[in-house]
């Protein structure tokens, strides 16, 4: 996918927000979104002291979100817990989607995040900037 400035902009703001707003809950602040055909189909932010749970990194948060799994006060997700399970609802995506997502995060995916996004895209169609960091931005 091509961007224009202004879409990755758009994108790292959305991202920054995220971040902003795991400050403020007392997360490290890191924030992603994750952006498809043009449009964020997955928002994160960091919530391990939030949920007790050390792997819900930003990017683990907005995986979820696209695949439908609950995480934290995530709404319009469905539950893992198996008493939801007969009732889930559809996830809004399936994992293909991966192949044609890009990341846009405040701070370089670690190492888990970073292999979570590879195993879920392994093999993109054509080759592009997958990441879009801070760092990538030409600031004003
Ligand atoms: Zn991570």
């Amino acid at each position: 996918m091509h961007y224009s400035e202004d879409d990755i902009q758009r994108y790292m703001k959305a991202a920054f927000v995220q971040a902003e707003e795991a400050y403020a809950q007392g997360e490290v602040p890191v924030g992603c979104v994750l952006v498809h055909d043009l449009k964020i189909i997955g928002r994160g932010r960091n919530r391990p002291n939030e949920t007790c749970n050390a792997t819900k990194h930003a990017e683990m948060v907005a995986i979820d979100e696209i695949l439908g799994y609950k995480t934290g006060s995530t709404s319009n997700a469905r539950s893992l817990s198996n008493s939801d399970a007969s009732t889930s609802q559809q996830a809004p995506f399936t994992p293909n989607v991966f192949s044609e997502t890009d990341l846009f995060v405040t701070v370089e995916p670690c190492v888990m995040c970073a292999s979570a996004l590879r195993q879920l895209a392994p093999a993109p169609k054509k080759k592009s900037k997958r990441i879009l960091k801070s760092d990538d931005l030409s600031v004003r």
